[in-house]
């Protein structure tokens, strides 16, 4: 259920209605617009249809929203939500965000070495894994804290933003105490816990949609993180299993658009994981920014073969410095920048 406001609705009348809401033992969300607020309401809606709530003064309508997800909804929110991470560095807005890094922090020269590559190629985050969802327990799983350090401190070196998985409810608040953006893994989509935990903090979190998760799915794990106060979630198409097995995933370009119409949040691609092979990424990346993509993640590494995780799939440096190039002018088709 949403309760929308008439333009120009007073302070007054808004504070009246979240109590109201809450009093009936509901949650109130307010989204405020340029043009309007919203009043979304959670919990069990059956208490609340009996009120005369479009009797209050500044409200206009209520609505019940149809789609079980309700804060991610369109509904709920007029225009396209931008996730800011800092000054500059946002998702959503015109400009494309370009997330870039290595599979997984391996050493600090390691990543110091493709962190200046890639901020002077044009990217505004670096990635790299500290905790890895390995399919087998037997390969590298990441550094652990000592990769989160090794992380931040290049970060600083370098001026950029992080983003960094994190995997276990219990380590949210050590990842969060180093990196910037909290990414949660494909393989975790559906780890109610963990989403639960996330929204708790104020952190932008990349949501990576499930190998077999279909875009409601996605929402309604996204629903999850903003129900619990976070709205800085920005979605992450990467690929889905099919039947093609010439890539490891199979990179749903139509998921992009069909997130951004049903939903607010910004959406973004991740090419990578969604191939697995190095010499599709560009043909990919140009895909989802032609689709509408607000953001890529793509995976670098300066010594590929050697890499620790994820080799066949990383780009060299010089490789990802003409990517961007390429992708300029795709975005610029578009109607956007990067
Ligand atoms: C990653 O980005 O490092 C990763 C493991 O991705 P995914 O969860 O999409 O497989
Ligand atoms: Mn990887």
């Amino acid at each position: 259920m949403i309760i929308v406001l008439k333009k120009g609705a007073q302070d007054k009348d808004i504070d009246n209605l979240i109590d109201k809401v809450k009093s009936l033992g509901l949650k109130p969300m307010v989204s405020r617009g340029q043009e309007r607020t919203i009043i979304g309401v959670i919990g069990p809606e059956d208490v609340i249809r009996l009120q005369p709530l479009e009797a209050y003064p500044g409200v206009e309508k209520v609505m019940p929203v149809l789609a079980p997800y309700k804060l991610v909804s369109r509904e709920f929110k007029e225009g396209d939500s931008i996730v800011k991470v800092k000054e500059g560095v946002e998702f959503g807005s015109k400009k494309i965000a370009i997330v870039a890094g290595p599979c997984a922090v391996e050493t600090k020269d390691q990543l110091k070495e493709i962190a200046f590559k890639i901020k002077n190629s044009g990217a505004s985050l670096i990635r790299g894994g500290a905790f890895k969802p390995r399919t087998s327990p037997y390969t590298f799983q990441g550094l652990g804290e000592e990769g989160l350090k090794i992380l931040k401190d290049i970060s600083q070196e370098v001026d950029m933003p992080t983003v960094t998985e994190v995997m276990d409810t219990r380590d949210v608040e050590l990842v969060a105490s180093y990196a910037d953006v909290l990414q949660i893994g494909a393989r975790n989509m559906q780890n109610f816990n963990l989403l639960k935990e996330v929204g708790q903090t104020k952190k932008p979190i990349i949501l990576k949609r499930g190998l077999s998760a279909t875009v409601k799915e996605l929402l309604m794990s996204a629903e999850y993180i903003l129900s619990e106060g976070n709205f800085n979630v920005i979605l992450c198409e990467r690929g889905i299993r099919t039947f093609s097995e010439f890539t490891r995933n199979t990179l749903d370009v139509s998921a992009i658009p069909a997130a951004k119409m049903l939903s607010h949040l910004p959406v973004i691609a991740d090419p990578s994981h969604a191939c697995g092979k190095w010499g599709l990424v560009g043909p990919l990346s140009k895909s989802a920014v032609a689709a509408g993509a607000d953001g890529l993640l793509v995976e670098v590494h300066s010594n590929p073969k050697d890499a620790l995780s994820d080799g066949p799939q990383q780009l060299l440096p010089e490789n990802f410095t003409s990517l961007i190039q390429e992708l300029r002018k795709v975005a610029q088709a578009v109607g956007r920048s990067l």
